[in-house]
């Protein structure tokens, strides 16, 4: 734990802890919800779609190291089992149960969007009371919005390829 990184946050430190913590339980599930998504997707560009969501999948795994890097220099402690995950989730869990790749695109741009909202609100809540929180959030809401933008464009090449049939 960083003693004088603690000292600095004009916020506090237990709230902040929670929000962090709450972002990683979902970013452990979207993690797994792209991963496993990625196994079983079936449909028209499987493949283009497969390759983005194990991209996904790989950088959701990068915004967990991030939030638990943060976690610990504010002296608290990460989620230590999954099942904390569902306990605390912000934007929960779907599971690719029908695999056709735009029940799965529609899916993970929930997830994406209800992301976005979440580090927005983590950036409001830091701005000005902690600027190295703050800069990771600015920095995963942007991720979460190239991730958006990712699926709706397969989303709109599925349907354009649908409609000039
Ligand atoms: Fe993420
Ligand atoms: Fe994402
Ligand atoms: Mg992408």
């Amino acid at each position: 734990m960083g003693t004088k990184a603690q000292e600095i946050i004009g916020i506090d430190a237990s709230q902040l802890i929670e929000h962090l913590n709450k972002a990683l339980a979902d970013e452990w599930l979207a993690y797994y919800q792209y991963w496993i998504g990625a196994k079983v997707a079936k449909g028209p560009m499987r493949g283009a779609v497969t390759v983005e969501l194990e991209e996904h999948a790989t950088e959701e795994l990068g915004h967990a190291l991030l939030l638990v890097d943060r976690i610990l220099q504010l002296g608290g402690t990460p989620l230590l089992t999954p099942q904390d995950w569902y306990k605390v989730t912000n934007c929960g869990y779907e599971a690719p149960e029908d695999p056709y790749v735009e029940v799965l695109l529609k899916q993970n741009i929930a997830g994406e969007q209800c992301a976005i909202d979440v580090y927005k609100a983590l950036a409001d809540l830091t701005k000005d009371v902690d600027p190295v929180t703050y800069e990771m959030a600015l920095q995963i809401m942007t991720d979460e919005i190239v991730h958006e933008e990712d699926l709706q464009a397969l989303q709109e090449d599925i349907e354009l390829m649908k409609s000039r049939k």
